[in-house]
């Protein structure tokens, strides 16, 4: 940190370097603002990150990649800036180990899927219901870039909205109201125990719930997750963000790496942020604020009266007990997703599945030669309940699970390291480190969610507990929001 961007007053601040953050500071950068971006870490990218150990690259959080077909969040942050990212298509997306020992590959292909579908669940309405979900998870996608001053909670918000009104919006306006558990029933699939089962374990990767609290809208994009382009990206989804990162410091912006913003007031009409970098404190100033960090930690920054928002707590959130592991590989897998399903709950944490991610056999970079690396993870519920635990125990189970599922052998193994909520704090700063955004909770309509204005004046959220929030592209689009409704404001 220089005194340079300690005396000036900058045109936006941003916190953090998440996808949220990161898909603004890039818009505004595109429209010649000078962004100052303030970064905790050492390394960019908060959830989606990659890191080195004993030679190995980790994925820090995420590992699957949609965002980049047309409609969706990533292809127009892309398609705007110019940026290129490397990324290479996934055929297939995943596959899918069942408690009862069936495998079924998740087809990218509507009616390959489908025909897998029938093979495993039976044929009794799986064409109907999966025919549905993705009719409704297309005009979801096509929707939600038309959609940009959603969810209004301003006048000025609607006159946008009625100009990219089409009548068939209201057609699905009731799959907001309906459970994914009463969209089951009217297909007559609540009675497949097995397919229930499925839906479940595969509602959590994406929304963070299950059947009786995910709305069909959000139910529906979320299963069809990999019947659009999912994509690896070689070394590692750090080149996801640094690339982001680049363009930043490119057009006249900066990432500030290991600077933390520790309290943000307005004493004068400008904005203040108090922040450490390393053991040094400095004041910066802004005309304009971007908060790309959970509302539940922005409000404890924020020493100003902030817009009315419903925060979620501990007992609503999740976490993830995730671990990485280097290996010498006995086989070429022929799909590097894999959720599998458990026939016990994994001690301690009770989770149900394992979502596991190998390296693209054909990536080299991010392993010695001839070996390989895998993450783990799964879901912690009630972090701050669990915020700790023995990881020994848990770390075991699930190698024992990879071991019985073949993806490893004992004596191959060379560096396994497990990260708890406790870590996830350390690593994103994020409160009880609960990840992965707000759950879809049945009452929490699209509309009741929260919105990206923060003071009223020139301070914004974005990121995975603003709408849409969830996952790589939820947090993208939330960032394109977050800079439309600055535009929609006329703050820039
Ligand atoms: C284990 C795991 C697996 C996941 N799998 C997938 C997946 O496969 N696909 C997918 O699409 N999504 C996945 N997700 C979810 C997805 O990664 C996140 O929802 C999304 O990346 C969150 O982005 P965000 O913008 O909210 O910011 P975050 O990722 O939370 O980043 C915020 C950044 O701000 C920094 N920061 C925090 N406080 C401060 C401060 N005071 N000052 C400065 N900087 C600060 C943090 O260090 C961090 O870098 C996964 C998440 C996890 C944890």
């Amino acid at each position: 940190m220089n005194v340079e961007i300690a005396d000036k007053i900058h045109d936006v601040i941003i916190i953090g370097t998440g996808m949220g953050s990161l898909t603004t500071a890039c818009l505004l950068a595109k429209d010649g603002y000078e962004v100052l971006v303030l970064e905790r870490n050492l390394l960019p990218g908060g959830c989606v990150s990659s890191y080195y150990r004993k030679g190995f690259v980790f994925e820090a959080g995420a590992t699957t990649l949609v965002g980049l077909d047309e409609h969706m969040p990533l292809k127009y942050l892309l398609d705007e800036t110019g940026i290129n990212i490397n990324a290479q298509q996934l055929d297939p997306p995943m596959q899918v180990h069942l408690k009862n020992n069936v495998s079924l590959t998740r087809h990218q292909d509507i009616d390959d899927w489908i025909a897998e579908a029938e093979r495993v669940f039976g044929i009794k309405n799986q064409r109907a219901f999966w025919e549905y979900c993705y009719k409704v998870s297309r005009f979801v996608w096509e929707t939600s870039l038309q959609q940009l001053s959603f969810p209004p909670t301003q006048l000025r918000d609607l006159l946008p909205m009625a100009k990219n009104f089409r009548p068939r919006q209201l057609g699905y306006a009731k799959a907001a109201f309906t459970s994914m558990k009463a969209l089951l029933a009217k297909y007559d699939l609540l009675d497949n125990s097995s397919f229930v089962d499925f839906v479940n374990e595969q509602l959590l990767i994406t929304a963070q719930n299950k059947i009786e609290e995910v709305n069909v809208l959000f139910g529906a994009t979320a299963l069809c997750y990999t019947n659009y382009g999912n994509y690896y990206v070689p070394g590692g989804l750090i080149n996801l963000v640094q690339p982001l990162c680049d363009y930043i410091n490119d057009h006249k912006g900066y990432v500030a790496t290991r600077t933390k913003a520790i309290r943000i007031d307005k004493p004068n009409g400008v904005y203040q942020i108090q922040a450490r970098h390393r053991k040094q404190e400095f004041t910066l100033k802004a005309k304009r604020i971007v908060s790309g960090i959970p509302l539940n930690n922005t409000l404890e920054l924020f020493s100003l009266p902030t817009r009315k928002k419903s925060l979620m707590e501990s007992a609503q959130l999740v976490s993830a007990f995730s671990l990485g592991v280097g290996f010498r590989p006995h086989k070429t897998p022929d799909c590097i997703h894999h959720q599998i399903h458990l026939k016990q709950p994994l001690p301690l944490i009770a989770a149900d599945s394992i979502f596991v991610s190998l390296n693209h056999p054909d990536d080299l970079s991010r392993t010695p030669e001839g070996m390989a690396v895998l993450n783990v993870s799964t879901h912690v519920h009630h972090p701050e309940k669990n915020y700790t635990f023995d990881k020994e125990i848990v770390q075991q189970s699930i190698i024992n699970t990879l071991i019985k599922h073949d993806f490893l052998k004992q004596e191959n193994i060379q560096y396994v390291h497990a990260s708890t909520p406790s870590s996830w704090e350390n690593w994103t700063g994020r409160k009880y480190g609960f990840v992965g955004g707000y759950p879809q909770y049945l009452k929490i309509k699209p509309w009741r969610m929260n919105d990206a204005r923060l003071d009223g004046k020139a301070a914004y959220v974005c990121g995975d507990t603003t709408y849409p929030g969830q996952g790589i592209p939820g947090a993208c689009l939330s960032g394109i929001i977050a800079y439309q409704k600055m535009k929609l404001d006329g703050i820039i």
